[in-house]
């Protein structure tokens, strides 16, 4: 397997990980768009939203759940924050390993991600 994000679940390259649990993996990103940008994923290999079967209903739910976890940890509520999924390369996916951007610790994220 050469997906990078399984090698990060797998420890085998490294990451800042932030918060982990039995269905997903969070660190930060390495190129930042804003001051504070996490990517959470699962650690079961899923390409994009549209590989998700009813069967990971639960991983689906534990990724929200720690994007509430680690905006809190964060202090984001305050100020809001912003999750984003692009899904298939016309949205923007460069890793085919399902993620979620959390983008925060700014007073205007904007309108749309601006990379
Ligand atoms: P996408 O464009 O697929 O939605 O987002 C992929 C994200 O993964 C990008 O924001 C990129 O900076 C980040 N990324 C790519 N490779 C690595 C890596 O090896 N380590 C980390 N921490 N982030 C990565
Ligand atoms: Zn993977």
């Amino acid at each position: 397997m050469s997906c990078i994000f399984c090698k990060i679940v797998t420890k085998e390259i490294p990451a800042q990980i932030i918060y982990e649990n039995e269905n997903v993996v969070a660190f930060n990103d390495i190129n930042p768009a804003a001051p504070l940008h996490i990517l959470i994923i699962p650690k079961k290999h899923i390409e994009s939203i549209d590989d998700i079967s009813p069967a990971d209903a639960d991983i689906s739910a534990s990724m929200f759940t720690a994007a509430k976890e680690i905006a809190k940890n964060k202090n984001l509520p305050d100020y809001g924050y912003r999750i984003i999924i692009n899904n298939g390369k016309a949205a923007g996916q460069e890793v085919f390993h399902l993620h979620m951007h959390i983008l925060g610790g700014k007073d205007n994220l904007g309108p749309m991600l601006q990379r």
